[in-house]
C-alpha cells in the first residue's frame, strides 16, 4: 500500500485534513496526501433522518478511484466528510469502509458531540475513526476489546473510549502492510 488519498467532503476543514494526513502518513507507512474535494450530493440526503446515507458517498469514492488510473492495491481513498451519516440499518455511523474496495469515509459532524468532560475530542476522534476505517480496508474486522480501535462504535463514547491503537490480539497494522 503505498498512498492514502484524503477527500475533503462538503465543507469540510482543508487545514484539519492536512494534518490528519500529516499524521497518518508516518503511522500507517504510507504516502498520504489530501485530494481534491467532493461535493455533498443532495441525493445522499435521507429526509427522515436528517443525515446523509454514507453508502452513495463511498460509491462516488469508488468511481473517483477508478478513474484515477491508481492501482486499488496502492492507492486508498478516504473520504471525510462535514455532515452526519447514516445507513438503511443505522440511524447514526461514524464511518463506512468498503469490503473488497480500496474507499472508506467519516462524518465529521458527529465527532463535534461534547464529551463526558468537556474536553475538545475532534482529534483524537478523527484520528481513531480514521484508523478504524482504514482497519477495514486492510482486512480487520471488529473486535470485542473496548480499548481497540477496531471496536465498533455504537454511539461517540465507544469512540471516546477506544484509543486509536490496535490491540495486541486482533490485528497488526505491519502484518496488514506486508500481506
Ligand atoms: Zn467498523
Ligand atoms: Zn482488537
Amino acid at each position: 500500500m503505498r498512498l492514502l488519498v484524503i477527500v475533503p467532503v462538503g465543507d469540510a476543514d482543508e487545514g484539519l485534513l492536512q494534518a490528519l494526513a500529516d499524521d497518518l502518513g508516518p503511522r500507517l507507512g504510507m504516502e498520504c496526501a489530501v485530494g481534491a474535494g467532493l461535493p455533498l450530493d443532495e441525493e445522499w440526503w435521507d429526509a427522515d433522518r436528517c443525515r446523509y446515507l454514507s453508502g452513495p458517498l463511498v460509491d462516488a469514492l469508488l468511481e473517483r478511484a477508478d478513474g484515477s488510473g491508481h492501482d486499488p492495491r496502492e492507492c486508498w481513498w478516504l473520504g471525510v466528510a462535514e455532515a452526519e451519516l447514516c445507513a438503511p440499518e443505522y440511524d447514526v455511523v461514524f464511518g463506512e469502509a468498503t469490503v473488497d474496495g480500496p474507499c472508506a469515509v467519516v462524518g465529521l459532524a458527529s465527532l463535534r458531540a461534547p464529551s463526558a468532560d468537556g474536553v475538545p475530542t475532534l482529534w483524537p476522534r478523527l484520528v481513531a475513526s480514521a484508523i478504524h476505517e482504514l482497519g477495514h480496508l486492510a482486512g480487520a474486522e471488529h473486535c470485542p476489546n473496548p480499548r481497540c480501535v477496531m471496536y465498533p462504535s455504537r454511539d461517540i463514547a465507544d469512540t471516546d473510549g477506544k484509543g486509536n491503537s490496535f490491540c495486541g490480539s486482533c490485528f497488526q497494522w505491519k502484518a496488514a502492510r506486508q500481506a
